[in-house]
């Protein structure tokens, strides 16, 4: 009997005519190119349909439960923890009140973060990231412009957020973005350190529009590379924003504002109080409108938090304790070729005093620790030694005959 000719059942091709057939049952058969068009279509009504996380009180970590995951990666910055823990609890919290019918409507409350670069705010944003069932990015204020100039418009954000939430509006509606660097697009004219304008008012303008929640037309793949694109519509009333920036210098306007505020009023009991190694601490609203931030972006970041400088401790801590801390990565990374590293807890403390020495703060605990284990990571994995100690002596020499500077642009 002739071999039968076999037909795809969806398009009726012959075999022939396309490249492969895959077969089903009684006698069905799909070509390559019609499956390849059923995945577009299922994947098409897959983003069409949200799959919003299934909020409810039962499955939404507490504070405290949000902070104790935030210890184990982040040392200290028990005040910002605090502040961010409440801060995406009580977000999760207006995310339930839909389904409630009272006229109490609870407002979102975005929170701003002031602390010297490497004090851990991305770290903590990335950390909290990883407890969220809510799409969660981060993005840089640097890159942000007023439309129409070089950079990136500020619906780019919500682009990056509908690409986390793969495209699925109402989850990017209930979403967090992390905006780092807001410091950087302060008013030039009132922050004279700032030397790059990314056009800072109109710029804070435009984030002003969805700090305040409002329906902005997002183009789905950014940028401005693709003016055809058809834009998604985006409401921004129930995504929590977090800013964080370094803010240097705010600490003169900050000690300015509590001279004037001191004289005449108690003055010497006041002063005895203020700490004046962390004056971060005392920050207020005005003095970010004092640096260049415009007071209704302020209204909108009714949250304002600080992360602490990062005291010799601090550092030491910052080596050994976290879950992932940079030493756990280096015992992994030797351990994976059967060898036990040991640092002399000696070899710990210079880490420390060299990051501190050179002003590298917890960025440079990294390098300078790489710095000290490269030679050895060249070589051991073709050794057959199971133990590596890390004494003092090696460590100071590697150092020594480092480069420096190649430390301080870590
Ligand atoms: P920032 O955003 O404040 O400039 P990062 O969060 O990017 O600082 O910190 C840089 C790196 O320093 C982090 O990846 C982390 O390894 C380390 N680090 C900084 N602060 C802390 C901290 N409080 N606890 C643990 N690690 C920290």
């Amino acid at each position: 009997m002739a071999k039968q000719l076999r037909h795809c059942s969806f398009c009726g091709r012959p075999e022939s005519q396309v490249e492969f057939m895959i077969m089903g049952q009684n006698n069905s058969q799909i070509c390559n190119e019609c499956a390849l068009q059923a995945a577009e279509i299922v994947k098409e009504n897959a983003v069409s349909k949200s799959k919003l996380p299934n909020i409810h009180r039962d499955n939404v970590p507490k504070p405290m439960e949000i902070k104790e995951y935030l210890d184990q990666y982040v040392i200290g910055q028990d005040e910002a923890k605090k502040f961010l823990s409440v801060a995406v609890y009580n977000h999760y919290k207006r995310l339930m009140q839909e389904k409630t019918n009272d006229d109490v409507e609870i407002e979102k409350s975005n929170i701003i973060m002031v602390g010297s670069t490497g004090t851990g705010k991305t770290l903590l944003a990335r950390t909290i990231a990883r407890k969220l069932h809510v799409p969660f990015t981060i993005v840089d204020a640097t890159v942000l412009t007023e439309a129409g100039y070089v950079g990136e418009d500020i619906e780019s954000i919500l682009t990056r957020l509908l690409q986390v939430a793969d495209y699925d509006v109402k989850a990017a509606e209930r979403g967090i973005v992390f905006i780092d660097e807001i410091d950087k697009i302060a008013r030039k004219s009132d922050n004279p350190s700032i030397t790059r304008d990314v056009s800072g008012e109109g710029v804070q303008q435009g984030l002003l529009k969805l700090l305040e929640g409002s329906v902005v037309n997002v183009p789905p793949q950014g940028g401005r590379k693709h003016p055809e694109q058809k834009m998604i519509a985006v409401n921004t009333q129930n995504i929590l924003f977090i800013c964080g920036g370094a803010f240097d210098g705010i600490e003169k306007k900050i000690a300015a504002r509590l001279n004037t505020k001191v004289v005449g009023y108690s003055a010497t009991l006041e002063k005895e109080h203020i700490d004046k190694h962390n004056l971060l601490q005392y920050i207020a609203p005005q003095d970010l409108k004092s640096f260049g931030l415009i007071p209704e972006i302020i209204g909108r970041l009714p949250i304002l938090t600080y992360l602490e400088p990062l005291d010799r401790e601090a550092l030491r801590n910052i080596l050994t304790e976290p879950k992932n801390s940079i030493v756990k990565q280096y015992l992994k990374l030797f351990r994976m070729d059967d060898i036990e590293l040991v640092f002399a807890p000696e070899v710990l403390d210079y880490i420390v005093d060299k990051a501190i020495e050179f002003k590298l703060g917890a960025r440079g605990l990294r390098s300078i620790t790489e710095t000290i284990i490269m030679d050895k990571m060249y070589e051991m994995p073709s050794k057959k030694e199971p133990t590596l100690f890390i004494e003092l002596p090696y460590a100071i020499s590697k150092i020594e005959k480092a480069n420096v500077n190649r430390l301080k642009s870590a």
